[in-house]
């Protein structure tokens, strides 16, 4: 399987040149391969090829594949939903939940945190699109959303995750990597306690070069890897 290091080659090198064009800091965009669906021998390969962080979807799925990932040899993120039951399970595997889109499950998430003497490194995802079909709390709530989660104890805010619209015009999905740039410095204009927004994480298989040219400093890219899912 050499081809998921030649993407993976091609994704790097994408990913600069999106970077360089804006006159950004290629160093400062870092690359979270989407593995949902793909395999622990898939894994192995990415991370053979340089992947230092891995996004899975569902909790379950990740949990079934991390005993087969020699521990502390990669990051693993939340980059999918999360639903409270699973909040336990979430903080043992995941260092940062890159999903959290309501209050309630910023305030569980902070409480379970708390009973383990964590302390857990989160982004607030918002719905730039305001597509029905998309998890995410609306652009205009989202200061007050992140004003509230600010005084939870065991939570750290690092900043927004947006999933673009699948459109197929570049033209159609920029505005909202902008708006979610836009948000990100008003909110760090705020000066909150346990607020650091150095982070947005946008950006797949099909929108990266423009999230890159926005701003993201987290890319999720799954297909442009490893291939088309099944
Ligand atoms: C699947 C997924 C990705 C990666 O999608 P690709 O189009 O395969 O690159 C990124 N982010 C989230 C939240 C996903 O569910």
């Amino acid at each position: 399987m050499v081809e998921i290091e030649t993407r993976l080659a091609k994704v790097r090198q994408r990913m600069a040149e999106a970077a360089i064009r804006v006159g950004r800091n290629p160093d400062k965009i870092t690359l979270v391969a989407a593995t949902k669906t793909r395999t622990v021998e898939e894994i192995r390969l990415a991370m053979a090829a340089g992947v230092a962080i891995i996004g899975e979807n569902r909790v379950q799925e990740a949990d079934k594949k991390f005993p087969h990932i020699p521990s502390g040899t990669v990051e693993w993120h939340l980059i999918g939903h999360l639903q409270s039951n699973k909040i336990n399970k979430a903080l043992e595997l995941f260092s940062l939940i890159h999903s959290v889109d309501s209050l309630p499950l910023a305030a569980a998430i902070s409480k379970r945190a708390l009973s383990k003497n964590k302390c857990i490194d989160i982004l607030i995802e918002v719905n730039t699109s305001g597509e029905d079909s998309k998890f995410g709390v609306a652009p205009e709530n989202t200061i007050e959303l992140v004003r509230q989660a600010s005084t939870l104890e065991a939570i750290q805010i690092l900043g927004l995750m947006t999933i673009g619209p699948f459109l197929e015009d570049g033209d159609d999905i920029r505005p909202c990597f902008v708006r979610l740039r836009e948000l990100r410095d008003e909110i760090a204009n705020l000066k909150l306690p346990n607020v650091i927004m150095k982070h947005l994480s946008m950006g797949m298989t099909n929108d990266f070069e423009i999230a890159i040219e926005e701003g993201a400093t987290l890319v999720r890219i799954g297909t442009a890897i490893f291939g088309p899912r099944q």
